[in-house]
């Protein structure tokens, strides 16, 4: 075993000796980089594996944004998926058009599938929508984030299907994965949290992944960091309406003084979800009546957007 304090002050990696750059509160341990990066890959792989997240010659679509955890996911896949049950890698980057925020991450975008080699999409809200969602917002800017996701999942799900894609997967993190259980939690909405979004390999949707699901967002930039892989890049201005911050906020002063407590949070989601199982909380999706999207009502939210937002 390792001193605790070998480096004067800065921690021992538990595997190496070597100075530590991260202390993983679930497994009680400190790890260096070169550890970390190979825990990190090891953790995301074992994710794949255990969900069955990817079959046989699959064509993965990384919805890359340019920031720290899409491009952590693209990195990831290229490395593991190289020569991995056939599967290969492409990127769709949704420029949703904001002003000051898109350009900078579409660069990085750019630069990365570059660098690794990867087929790259940039699909616009302006293409598919008619306006970006600058224009889109006038007036509505508190609703911002609510309007940009459903709108970008769309295009991403579209984007995807246009490309030949079998698999869409997202960056998703462990403290964004913990925070919308809380925020599904404060919204009342349980068959939300509980509810399986991954719609599975059925029908015409592709099943979506989110193979950094158990790595914290923290990890995520260390795993990036010591790889001379981290750019800051502006956040969206649109950030500061989001409730998404505020709880984003809490849980990570939450997680600094307690630590563990976001995997706390995500036990206590399969917990719950055990107990849903087979009861009613457990919505069924439904089809869109107009435009035959999967949905929890009669109209999904982007046909409500058109008559809305869109219109
Ligand atoms: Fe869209 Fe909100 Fe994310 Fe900005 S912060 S890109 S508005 S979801
Ligand atoms: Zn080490």
């Amino acid at each position: 075993m390792y001193g605790p304090d070998a480096h004067g002050g800065i921690p021992a990696c538990s595997c190496c000796g070597e100075p530590a750059v991260i202390f993983q509160p679930g497994k009680q341990r400190h790890l260096c980089g070169t550890h970390l990066v190979q825990d990190v890959e090891a953790r995301v792989a074992a994710t794949m594996k255990g969900e069955d997240q990817v079959r046989p010659g699959d064509r993965i679509a990384v919805g890359l944004s340019g920031g720290k955890d899409s491009t952590a996911l693209l990195v990831i896949l290229s490395r593991l998926l190289d020569g991995w049950k056939g599967a290969s890698v492409i990127a769709i980057t949704i420029d949703e058009g904001i002003a000051g925020y898109r350009a900078d991450t579409l660069r990085a975008a750019e630069a990365l599938t570059r660098q690794l080699g990867v087929e790259h999409h940039i699909i616009s809200f302006c293409d598919l929508f008619g306006r970006d969602l600058d224009a889109l917002l006038q007036g509505r800017e508190t609703q911002a984030c609510t309007i940009c996701g459903i709108l970008r999942k769309k295009a991403l799900a579209d984007a995807a299907r246009g490309a030949g894609a079998t698999v869409i997967a997202t960056g998703h993190n462990l403290d964004d994965e913990a925070q919308s259980v809380l925020m599904n939690a404060f919204r009342g909405d349980i068959p939300r949290m509980v509810r399986n979004t991954g719609t599975g390999r059925s029908g015409r949707f592709l099943p979506r992944i989110k193979p950094l699901a158990a790595i914290s967002e923290k990890e995520i930039a260390v795993y990036l960091f010591v790889q001379g892989l981290f750019s800051p890049l502006p956040e969206c201005p649109y950030t500061r309406y989001a409730l998404r911050s505020e709880v984003r906020a809490m849980l990570a002063g939450l997680e600094c003084r307690h630590p563990g407590t976001m995997l706390h949070l995500m036990e206590s989601k399969r917990k719950i979800e055990r107990m849903c199982a087979g009861t009613p909380v457990m919505e069924h999706l439904h089809r869109c009546r107009e435009c035959g999207d999967p949905c929890s009502g009669e109209i999904c939210q982007v046909c409500r957007l058109r008559h809305s937002v869109l219109e």
